[in-house]
């Protein structure tokens, strides 16, 4: 055994990189990766003793930045009870205060939650409820589902076989996944120049197959890791209208989107429609711990609680786990409590002034802003390891993806801090132009 006291930052990181997997990486060519001693606010510090201010939120996720003391509190103080207790045959205080918080939140008629582990296990969940859903009404055809191109769902194998069929690994796991329609992605920014025509696929999809749908399901106004793609309410509406017509139910996947990120607490807001079942995760524990949740309706649920099995068939070891329930709704308090809707709009505004400067350079296909998200996509994706150090060099921390260039930082940035970011993207992207 070795003595972890004693073991030396270049050896633990070189045992690292010979031994652990990162996200979307090579074992054999490890990943360019920095190692954090800790984070507080904005800030990232490296173990080199270098601070960066963060762009990512870690993935969406820290929408109060990192290490909150009250969320540090929330979390000690469930640990001094309880960190962990099984869901089968046992409930607990931190389940119920966080659905209750769901319940209110969450698009009026949204009422069941189901609390898991992970975003793409609460796809998984979603999924299962609607085909769980047909089966108890006795049209056991409907096992497919329409979603959109573009769409990210996760990674496991129910969420992946509805992720985009280029970006996504289908070409890798096409024999083993299940084959679903994907309709064109939305594409009509504004409900000013809505005509129609945007969704008009995807209605002649959904007439033709009906009889086999299970379930339309997207991520609403914001798809994100497919390809950070804006489009407008209009199309929700539509959709939604279009899903009762044709009697299939309607997934939103608000995984990105839901605590405030996209300008109003859940994107489907802007709509004003609500889903049939609705997945949650990311910002939800403000980016503590890994927790989601599928919300569904009053109606799924009877119906889906009616079938053969007369229960819902899913149930993971770490259900509901009080930790990250108590450190959720926490998080929940906190938001609601400030004036995020300020800060997001604010931080909105700013990225359109300060990112608008990226326009003009000739390898800018696309600068866009919603929310709290802020988008340079290039013409060309630069060399990702070149553009990685120089945005650590910056003294920021942003993860661009391919030709994406992107930030949705901490709703608690300081204006300053934010034109760091904004600052370091736009000069970056001006070298790339004449690299
Ligand atoms: C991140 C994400 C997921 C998957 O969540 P994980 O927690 O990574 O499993 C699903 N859908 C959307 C829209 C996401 O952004």
């Amino acid at each position: 055994m070795r003595d972890s006291a004693q073991w030396e930052p270049a050896a633990w990181q070189a045992f690292e990189q010979a031994h652990v997997w990162h996200p979307y990486a090579s074992m054999t060519e490890p990943p360019l990766v920095f190692p954090v001693e800790r984070a507080e606010g904005v800030r990232l510090e490296l173990s080199d003793g270098r601070s960066l201010i963060d762009g990512m939120s870690s993935w969406w996720c820290a929408i109060h930045g990192y290490n909150h003391p009250r969320l540090n509190a929330a979390a000690r103080e469930q640990l001094d009870r309880m960190a962990h207790v099984m869901f089968g045959g046992m409930t607990h205080r931190p389940a119920a205060e966080l659905a209750e918080r769901l319940v209110r939140l969450s698009p009026d008629g949204l009422e069941k939650v189901f609390l898991c582990d992970s975003g793409s296990v609460s796809i998984e969940v979603a999924l299962k409820m609607a085909l769980q859903y047909w089966q108890a009404r006795g049209e056991t055809d409907r096992h497919r589902f329409l979603t959109v191109r573009n769409g990210y769902h996760g990674d496991t194998f129910g969420a992946m076989s509805v992720c985009d069929p280029v970006n996504g690994m289908h070409h890798l796991f096409s024999g083993v996944l299940p084959q679903h329609l994907f309709a064109p992605a939305p594409r009509c920014a504004r409900d000013e120049d809505w005509d129609g025509s945007d969704i008009a696929e995807l209605r002649r999809m959904l007439e033709e197959n009906r009889d086999s749908i299970a379930a339309v399901i997207l991520e609403p106004i914001v798809q994100g890791a497919g390809g950070m793609r804006f489009y407008c309410p209009e199309y929700l509406r539509q959709l939604r209208a279009l899903c009762d017509e044709q009697g299939v139910l309607l997934i939103f996947d608000e995984i990105a989107t839901g605590f405030g990120r996209t300008g109003t607490l859940f994107a489907a807001e802007q709509a004003g429609v609500t889903p049939d079942i609705m997945c949650v995760g990311k910002a939800l524990t403000g980016g503590y711990m890994t927790l989601a949740a599928a919300l569904t309706t009053a109606d799924v649920a009877a119906t889906v609680s009616g079938s053969g099995q007369g229960a819902f068939m899913h149930g993971p070891t770490f259900m509901a786990n009080p930790l990250a329930c108590a450190v959720a709704t926490a998080s929940i308090d906190l938001l609601l409590e400030s004036d995020w809707a300020a800060s997001v709009s604010a931080i909105g505004r700013q990225m359109e002034a300060e990112l608008a400067e990226a326009r003009s350079l000739p390898n800018v296909a696309d600068v866009r802003v919603k929310g709290a998200i802020g988008v340079i996509e290039l013409s060309e994706a630069p060399d990702p390891r070149w553009q990685q150090r120089r945005i650590v060099e910056e003294g920021v921390w942003i993860r661009p993806f391919g030709k994406l260039f992107y930030i949705m930082p901490p709703f608690i940035i300081s204006r300053e801090d934010l034109s760091r970011l904004t600052g370091a993207m736009v000069r970056i992207t001006r070298e790339a132009a004449g690299a």
